[in-house]
């Protein structure tokens, strides 16, 4: 029997919830955001489609949970999914026990801004919903199947083996979602090399090899790797000393820089959204033309530095805000990849409708494809599994859950 699951986000200062019912083809979303001010509110859609807005001013996680689930909780999930951005080593989803919660605790060092909030999230609807079963689905836990020599940084011993300092990854949800479903719409499910392009306010890449993930851009956090909205992506790491020897800046002033004030929105001085961006640059915004620019650029080396990580690539997939969206970005980005043979066909990137499935190649060379995320629906399916040992019926997905 098919079961509905909740799937939970908690951020910072947000909460965004999906009730995935029965057979996942109806989703009720909910956000909650500004919490912890006067602006708090929920914002959403009923089953009927009647939009939702209710004040609810201060209000923190717990409030909100409370008031958003309170609503929800008439629609009766069967188990909860909680999206955890940092597990550490954990390998797969897993079922949320005592031992669970620590090991997210633990690796709050990692995520100080994400697991402190998830725990706030599992706290509240383990006292809102204490029968069902809850199951925390990890962004890292994908790429732990990258082999040491894509993990490790060249750096002591001693920080890897005694305080975990190494590459983790992120996305993971996505890009596993997005290689399975590529390499499924391709005709060869998790087999073969494949590069996956999550683009969004958060980028990252991966490269996939017979549906594991062999490597990726982001690293010990979320900051390493591609430009991004507002985070830097790969920097000299000698910026710190540098800015702190000649403008006397300190650690947190470095990092709010290289997290919130970087990335496109610093290189154009205007905004970390790529729509605005690019229709900046079609007007003459020549910081807007370099930001957009730099971004391709950086995301093809980073693309062409991953290849190295597959025997063989069978193609590639975009996907996220941007990479769904935007078919000048994908057309920018593959004009700086000629070397593996990649045959953008312009028609179809330009023809292709947004939030659809589509290859975008000649038809020779590696393939291209254009293959919209699906976190909620990922999470509920590992959520599923682990909580009821419960599969998809087509095969495919039912693969796609074992290996998880
Ligand atoms: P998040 O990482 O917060 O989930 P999204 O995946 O929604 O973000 O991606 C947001 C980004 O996608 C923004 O930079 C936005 O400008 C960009 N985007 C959305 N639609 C387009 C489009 N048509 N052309 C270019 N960029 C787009």
């Amino acid at each position: 029997m098919s079961k509905s699951v909740l799937v939970i986000n908690c951020g910072s200062s947000s909460i965004k919830f999906a009730l995935l019912l029965e057979d996942q083809k109806f989703r009720i979303h909910g956000l909650a955001e500004n919490l912890g001010t006067p602006e708090a509110r929920i914002k959403g859609v009923t089953v009927g489609n009647e939009p939702v807005d209710i004040h609810i001013p201060n209000a923190d996680h717990k409030e909100a949970l409370e008031v958003g689930l309170s609503r929800l909780a008439n629609y009766k999930p069967d188990a909860i999914g909680h999206r955890v951005v940092h597990g550490g080593n954990i390998t797969k989803a897993e079922l949320i026990t005592p031992e669970i919660i620590e090991k997210i605790r633990e690796a709050t060092p990692l995520a100080p801004l994400h697991n402190p909030a998830h725990l706030i999230g599992i706290e509240a609807t383990q006292r809102l919903f204490p029968d069902l079963p809850q199951v925390a689905v990890f962004d890292t836990a994908f790429h732990q199947t990258m082999p040491s020599h894509a993990y490790r940084y060249a750096l002591p011993k001693f920080l890897y083996t005694e305080h975990g300092v190494r590459r983790y990854g992120f996305h993971g949800t996505s890009h596993a979602y997005v290689s399975d479903r590529g390499s499924e719409l391709a005709g060869s499910f998790r087999q073969g090399g494949w590069l996956t392009a999550h683009l969004g306010n958060g980028s990252s890449t991966c490269a996939i090899w017979n549906g594991e993930s062999v490597d990726t851009s982001m690293g010990l956090t979320p900051l390493e790797g591609v430009v991004m909205g507002t985070r830097s992506g790969d920097v000299d790491p000698s910026i710190h000393s540098f800015l702190a020897n000649n403008l006397g800046w300190d650690i947190y002033k470095i990092d709010k820089m290289l997290n919130s004030q970087s990335g496109l929105l610093g290189l154009s001085d205007l905004s970390n959204d790529m729509r605005t961006l690019i229709e900046a640059s079609e007007q003459g915004n020549e910081d807007a033309t370099l930001a957009i620019e730099v971004f391709c650029y950086r995301l093809a080396k980073s693309l062409a530095g991953l290849s190295c990580g597959l025997p063989e690539i069978n193609g590639l997939f975009f996907t996220g805000g941007i990479g769904e969206n935007s078919a000048y970005i994908r057309e920018k980005t593959l004009n700086y990849l000629p070397h593996f043979g990649f045959k953008l066909s312009k028609e179809k990137n330009n023809e292709l409708k947004r939030g659809t499935e589509g290859r975008i190649d000649q038809g020779t060379g590696p393939q291209i494809w254009v293959v919209p995320t699906d976190e909620e629906g990922r999470i509920a399916q590992e959520t599923k599994h682990v909580a009821f040992h419960e599969f998809e019926n087509n095969d495919a997905t039912t693969q796609a859950i074992e290996s998880v």
